[in-house]
């Protein structure tokens, strides 16, 4: 079954009961056992509830993977990730990346002894360079945060597997209706589900795919361990989510090109950064690892100010000023202020985020008038 129809019908059935086309969410905490000591198929919520096991059998088919979790929220995800190190363990990550993940990096995971290096992806010798012998794990974004590079995931994979590394790719902007990491030998993908895969800024989730049963096997005991799962309710919003996930993804990331193209010609507009932009610099290898779109994120910086950024953000009428993304409404923010600001400053200009960079997540709304609503705040600083 394609993509489209498996978002629909796998771990969707009817439910057996009563005929009901949407299954019941159970909402109990716990499940009566056929004996002491004898287990069925679920005993207590934390350890498994039949709602988020619907989602994480839909979730395995998308991403292609051998099973899948669902978590409380994507950094609930992420920190399982890095529960897999020890103290003394080196993990090398992609310097375009989200700014809560350089937090979880820098202020949790270093105070208990894991050592993390920012790398530019584009540079696969500073990748080589960087691994140590006590290096266990790199942790990639598909398309990265916030200048939506594309790295070159098959390169970076073969570099990590050549020095026995988990590889982690962080699939939220790129969705697996434009790359599936584990196509490509990643070891797990994870998802902040908050964004696109829910698609309707209403719920928080996040998600990891697992390449093989030995590695679900360990994520699963720690996230039963920790207890961060997704309830009953966000995996049923999840579960509708996926069912428009690939219509959304490909009607967004058409409006997104429109609009790349249209901030591209603006004279208030110093660049734009769009991986669907034959000037972005990763625009060939996108077209060759993005299938068929590039995505719902633009990003571009105004020829502004500090101040005059600030005042763009604030002056749209249909894009919102808010952090998140890849929902049907459109959103726009200023990295510097917002979704960056837990890095340092120093790493943030390292990273390229100036203070007039501005970041949009494209909705569903018409193209034509989200270029208008632009069009009015630009001008405001020029
Ligand atoms: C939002 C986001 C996260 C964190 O997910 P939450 O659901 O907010 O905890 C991680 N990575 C990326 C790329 C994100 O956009």
């Amino acid at each position: 079954m394609k993509f489209r129809t498996r978002a629909i019908h796998v771990g969707n059935r009817p439910d057996p009961q009563t005929g009901a086309v949407i299954p019941p969410l159970y909402l109990a905490s716990t499940f009566v056992q056929p004996g002491a000591g004898q287990w069925g198929e679920f005993d207590y919520s934390r350890s498994g509830n039949p709602g988020r096991s619907a989602v994480q059998e839909t979730l395995t088919s998308l991403e292609g993977g051998y099973g899948a979790l669902a978590f409380s929220s994507g950094m609930a995800a992420t920190h399982c990730v890095t529960l897999l190190l020890n103290s003394g363990d080196h993990l090398i990550a992609g310097n375009d990346l989200y700014g809560g993940s350089y937090r979880l990096f820098h202020k949790i995971c270093n105070s208990i002894g894991i050592e993390v290096s920012l790398v530019d992806l584009n540079d696969l010798s500073a990748i080589r360079k960087a691994v140590r012998p006590e290096t266990k794990m790199i942790w990639l974004e598909g398309i990265g945060n916030p200048r939506l590079s594309v790295p070159d995931l098959p390169a970076i994979v073969e570099i990590g597997h050549a020095n026995s590394l988990l590889v982690v790719v962080d699939n939220t902007f790129a969705t697996p209706v434009l790359q599936r990491p584990l196509e490509y030998g990643a070891d797990i993908v994870m998802h902040s589900a908050t964004k696109f895969m829910g698609g309707h800024s209403d719920c928080l989730a996040g998600v990891l795919v697992a390449k093989s049963q030995e590695i679900l096997g360990r994520l699963y005991f720690i996230q039963n361990a920790t207890g961060a799962v997704l309830g009953p309710l966000e995996s049923f919003l999840l579960a509708r989510g996926l069912k428009t996930l690939e219509l959304r993804v490909r009607e967004q990331s058409k409006s997104a090109l429109e609009i790349a193209k249209f901030l591209e010609k603006h004279p208030g507009v110093e660049k734009v950064l769009y991986p669907g932009l034959e000037s972005h610099p990763d625009h060939d290898r996108a077209k060759q690892l993005l299938d068929g779109a590039f995505g719902a994120m633009v990003t571009f910086a105004a020829k502004c100010d500090f101040e005059a950024t600030r005042k763009l953000v604030k002056s749209t009428k249909l894009f919102h000023l808010a952090v998140s993304l890849g929902a049907v409404e459109s959103l726009i923010e200023q990295p510097a202020t917002m979704s960056h600001a837990s890095y340092d400053s120093a790493a943030r200009l390292q990273a390229g985020i100036t203070d007039n960079l501005i970041r949009l997540s494209v909705g569903l709304e018409d193209p034509e008038d989200l270029i208008d609503d632009l069009d009015q705040a630009i001008r405001t600083c020029t």
